[in-house]
């Protein structure tokens, strides 16, 4: 019997060579492989004829091999597969039509429409097929029905899956293959990397573990939640997600909408929220500082203040003062597009904890962004007479512990840097607030970080019965002397979708900026070929002789980075040289050390450098009000977010503002989409939920390895509803107050959480 923790190794067909292929692909025990759900499912039950395909249609088709060659163009080799409908002979019972008329007894119609009906195959560079097929074979194909350019009306796919049937491979028993390949609806795994580890493959094998599974399979949701959920017992949904009941509709198996798959989705949802839950409900039971708001305070805000606040910022100021009133410690997330004016609402906070003797902490995912806070914030707070330091990773290190003993003495107010002030450990004397600047999904990928440390730190303190000194501490920033919770205000720019955000930021309140500062005029997005390059730096010519300032960004620092693509400091020289050499060009990239990068800003903020030409650097955070043109080359090298975030440097003064988009190259259909977006729209959502639809949540995030959440069934777009129900049900159990579940089932689903989160997101290192 195979029990859920059983290593992959002692599923049958499995040796230790392909557990290892397992492995890399994070299967190591039987429970992993059951999670690997297919990804489509296909209709072997009723096949259509081959009479019956429709041009421009998905399609899988059995059918029988007639002729196949290797063909050699000019280009490439082809390979050419022709097929007709099978001829059924007694080995094949499963493809007799279900209309089978009922009179033809002993002599079982045919499906097919005989054999003028065929189709045509052809895989680009296909010499690899060369001995595969032999006429007669069974195969079944899927692949987009197109109408051949050779004869009318001839069916063809391009490049389509195959499998052939009856094929013998591996140790799978002749039975076995047979009954997991026809005659019912079949799973579609995706193959892993090595040859053998193919979709049928994975068929049988995961067909063999769920035949040798044991009767008991655990099940950790507490019963009245399942029972709310109508869930079906864990073992039965893991067989049925992978081996669906004749009577399934092929349209819920491909929606993951069948009772298997939602069980086993939920369930992945309702651990994610559970241990969010568990988090909230920890950070509601800390102590916190209760600032005081009286006129003194109001006044010292109102002195500070460069222009009027939108009613957007007054009333997000006003919900974070609230907060702060509380003696709870704060954990406000303020959302809010590029250029919405989170900076001073930041500020104005930090003076509420400054003014009643705290400290306030101010940190940004880079240098570049830290120092432009920094600039900033003096230039707003200095002349009222309050003390701001910058410690950022390149500060000099005799500085730097200079520097930390004025935050140590609490002669430092304002404490501003990069995530260096975590890592780096410093020391305040009293700190009251942390700001975290988030900016977009950089900073996801941090507060995943966070998130995960602290769950772990949470789950270890759940099991000692005692609570962790590290969980106490707010980002990781080490608390003054009364051990008091500073609070938290995270701010982002990443306008992420309601459920999204319930389930990143599940633990904070949420404030939204949702109104732009007054006097600006909405941005002009262009798209160009390269061809049209000279009247782009014409225009970007006459805008500089207007008196503002210019970006233009290319994709790459280097020449040699990547062929074909045109970068930074080539295009730099060029146009300095030759395109613009009356103008004065600065060049700014991640390789250049803190000091020159420092220096570039502050020239090109001084207006001494007319247009930065500059890589992905300048996406985060940047403030320059006098620039009007962004040009982005390769535009359709971009990602959507990314694209969104440079447009944002620009429109941030009262003159017209233009973003180019120049095309240089292969500009493929998802790229045509986010330009396109770009385009005609500059709301962040919008451009959000395009991307998340164009990217799925992983790629929306950055990249899978990097750790998000990596989920095993569940989507979060698709599964928004679930992921509802999951944070619903999650806090009822967390809350106590559900006198349906017990007391022990709370526990069971806590220990199954820990080892859940822990095996699942590499917890193990940190708790
Ligand atoms: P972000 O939300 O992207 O951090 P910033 O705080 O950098 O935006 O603000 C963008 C620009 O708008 C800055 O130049 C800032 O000074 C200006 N700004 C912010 N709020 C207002 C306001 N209420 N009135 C006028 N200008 C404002
Ligand atoms: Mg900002």
């Amino acid at each position: 019997m195979l029990e859920l923790h059983t290593p992959v190794q002692y599923v049958k067909g499995i040796g230790p060579r392909l557990a290892e292929v397992l492995a890399s692909k994070g299967m190591s025990t039987v429970e992993d492989l059951l999670y690997y759900l297919p990804f489509r499912y296909e209709d072997r039950l009723n096949p259509r004829r081959i009479g019956e395909l429709r041009p421009g249609e998905m399609a899988s088709v059995i059918a029988e091999v007639r002729t196949s060659a290797l063909f050699r163009t000019k280009s490439m080799p082809l390979f050419e597969l022709t097929v007709g409908d099978p001829v059924i002979g007694k080995e094949s019972p499963h493809l007799i039509s279900p209309q089978a008329d009922e009179t033809t007894v002993g002599r079982p119609r045919l499906f097919g429409a005989g054999p003028r009906a065929m189709l045509k195959c052809i895989w680009f560079h296909g010499t690899y097929l060369k001995d595969r097929f032999q006429p007669g074979q069974l195969v079944v194909l899927y692949g987009k029905v197109e109408v051949s350019k050779m004869g009318r009306e001839r069916l063809q796919l391009i490049n389509p899956q195959f499998e052939i049937l009856g094929e013998k491979d591996g140790d799978a028993p002749e039975a076995i293959a047979e009954s997991t390949e026809i005659g019912r609806i079949v799973p579609i795994y995706e193959s892993a990397g090595s040859g053998k580890v193919t979709s049928r493959w994975f068929r049988r094998v995961i067909h063999g573990a769920l035949e040798n599974l044991t009767p008991d399979v655990v099940d950790a949701i507490p019963d009245a939640v399942r029972r709310r959920m109508g869930l079906m017992p864990r073992r039965e949904a893991f067989r049925l997600a992978h081996w669906p009941e004749e009577s399934a509709r092929l349209e819920n198996l491909l929606a993951a909408r069948t009772p298997a798959q939602v069980r086993l989705i939920f369930e992945e949802l309702f651990f994610l929220e559970l241990g969010l839950e568990l988090k909230r409900k920890h950070m509601r039971a800390l102590s916190g500082i209760a600032f005081r708001i009286d006129d003194r305070v109001r006044e010292a805000i109102k002195r500070i203040l460069p222009f009027h606040p939108t009613t957007a910022q007054k009333r997000v100021l006003k919900e974070i003062a609230d907060d702060m009133r509380q003696p709870a410690p704060m954990r406000r997330l303020l959302q809010g597009d590029v250029g919405s004016g989170k900076t001073i609402v930041a500020l104005e906070a930090a003076i509420i904890a400054i003014e009643n003797g705290y400290q306030a902490a101010l940190m940004a995912p880079t240098e570049i962004l830290a120092t432009q806070h920094y600039l900033s914030a003096r230039r707003i707070l200095e002349k009222a007479g309050y003390r701001i330091v910058l410690l950022t990773g390149s500060v000099e290190e005799g500085r730097k512990r200079d520097i930390r003993r004025h935050i140590a003495q609490g002669n430092a107010q304002l404490v501003i840097g990069t995530h260096a002030l975590i890592v780096e450990k410093v020391e305040f004397g009293n700190l009251g607030l942390v700001i975290v600047d988030e900016q977009h999904r950089f900073g996801v990928m941090q507060r995943l970080k966070l998130m995960k440390k602290a769950l772990a730190e949470e789950e270890q303190s759940t099991v000692d019965g005692q609570r962790s000194t590290a969980a106490t501490r707010s980002a990781d920033v080490a608390a003054g002397p009364q051990d008091l919770q500073p609070d938290t205000l995270v701010m982002t720019a990443t306008p992420i979708p309601r459920t999204l955000a319930l389930t990143l930021y599940g633990d904070l309140d949420v404030s939204v900026l949702n109104e732009m500062p007054p006097g600006r005029t909405p941005i002009v997005t262009r798209r160009v070929g390269d061809e049209r390059s000279d009247d782009v730096f014409a225009f970007v010519r006459k805008q500089v002789a207007a008196g503002h300032q210019a970006y233009v960004v290319y994709p790459v620092i280097e020449e040699n980075e990547e062929k074909g693509v045109k970068a930074a400091t080539k295009m730099y020289a060029e146009i300095r040289r030759r395109i613009l050499p009356d103008l004065r060009i600065g060049l700014l990239h991640g390789r250049l050390d803190a000091e020159q990068k420092d220096e570039i800003m502050r020239r090109f903020q001084a207006g001494e450098i007319d247009v930065l030409v500059s890589t992905t650097v300048i996406e985060v955070g940047v403030d320059v009000p006098n620039v009007t043109v962004m040009v982005i080359e390769h535009a359709e090298r971009f990602g959507l977010a990314q694209l969104h975030q440079l447009r944002g440097r620009i429109g941030r003064g009262a003159a017209k503002s233009f973003c180019i988009l120049v095309t240089g190259g292969k500009v493929t259909p998802e790229a045509e989409q986010r330009l396109d977006t770009m385009v005609h729209t500059t709301d962040g959502f919008e451009i959000a939920e395009t991307d998340l639809q164009l990217r799925g949540p992983g790629e929306f995030f950055g990249t899978r390895q990097a750790g998000l959440p990596g989920f095993r069934v569940a989507n979060l777009i698709r599964d928004q509803e679930l992921l509802e129900a999951a944070r619903r049900e999650a806090a009822a159990v967390i809350s106590g107050c559900d006198r349906e579940i017990s007391q022990p089932e709370v526990s069971r689903a806590l220990v199954h959480l820990r080892s859940h989160w822990q095996r699942r997101y590499g917890l193990v290192e940190v708790g």
